[in-house]
């Protein structure tokens, strides 16, 4: 179920018919640009529908609406890298990345995750240099509070790594800031990155999203008993116990009708 409107009346000029015989392997995570130049979701639709910028996205993403400008099944032009082009889905996403913002993003990843077991959420700057995406880097970690408790983001399952490498020393390593960040990284952990940075996700998963303990309506009758307190500070502790906010609130009102 989803909790935001799918709009997929209109198409981005540029991209290419399938995949080149890939599947999808990765979700990469895009913003549109610097808040500073007060970009917009009608103007970043459009700018992928003119074809001006010969660039375009599968999905652009702002809270409660998401566009479908390509196919899934088709190669989008966003990674500036057609390899990663072929095997992945590029999202764009609203820059100010509010809570609301990241919840919307989190619920189409989840849903990609589930369509495409395994593949892998990165940022565009794990593909080339560049700033892109903003504040939801890295996506792992800026959307895990969003993606908890979601049986279907759970994360890609690790990549084995070669024996004896102690991949739990090096992930710790990594979080402690001692291998640098995207390309640094990866040069640095060579044939193990694969296998650290899945580690690295899953510590930085559990240490932001709590395990979902109690059904929709346990909470539910929690905040109408005003265990949540009101407006955003219940929407606030909601979304960092793991719960989905929308959700939790739909059926307060439910039961309150
Ligand atoms: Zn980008």
């Amino acid at each position: 179920m989803s909790n935001y409107q799918l709009d997929t009346s209109r198409h981005a000029a540029c991209w290419t018919k399938g995949r080149g015989g890939h599947g999808v392997q990765y979700i990469v995570i895009h913003h549109w640009d610097d808040p500073k130049k007060h970009p917009t979701f009608e103007g970043t639709v459009s700018w992928f529908v003119s074809g001006k910028g010969r660039t375009s996205a599968h999905y652009v993403v702002e809270a409660g609406r998401v566009a479908r400008m390509v196919a899934e099944s088709d190669t989008a032009w966003h990674a500036g890298n057609w390899n990663y082009n072929q095997r992945s889905i590029g999202i764009e996403c609203n820059p100010r990345a509010s809570e609301a913002d990241k919840q919307t993003v989190a619920q189409l990843v989840s849903e990609l995750l589930a369509r495409y077991p395994g593949a892998k959420l990165i940022g565009h700057k794990d593909i080339v240099a560049t700033g892109c995406p903003g504040a939801y880097y890295p996506p792992a970690k800026a959307l895990a509070p969003y993606l908890g408790g979601n049986p279907t983001s759970a994360p890609a399952p690790a990549p084995t790594a070669p024996a004896g490498v102690d991949v739990e020393r090096l992930a710790r390593e990594v979080i402690d800031g001692k291998h640098g960040n995207g390309e640094a990284r990866k040069k640095a952990l060579g044939a193990n990155y694969g296998a650290v940075q899945a580690r690295v996700n899953e510590i930085l998963a559990g240490n932001k999203a709590p395990a979902k303990k109690k059904t929709t309506d346990q909470v539910a009758r929690e905040v109408i008993q005003g265990q949540w307190g009101n407006g955003a500070d219940r929407k606030k502790r909601l979304t960092q116990a793991g719960y989905n906010y929308n959700t939790i609130q739909r059926r307060v009102n439910q039961l309150l009708k």
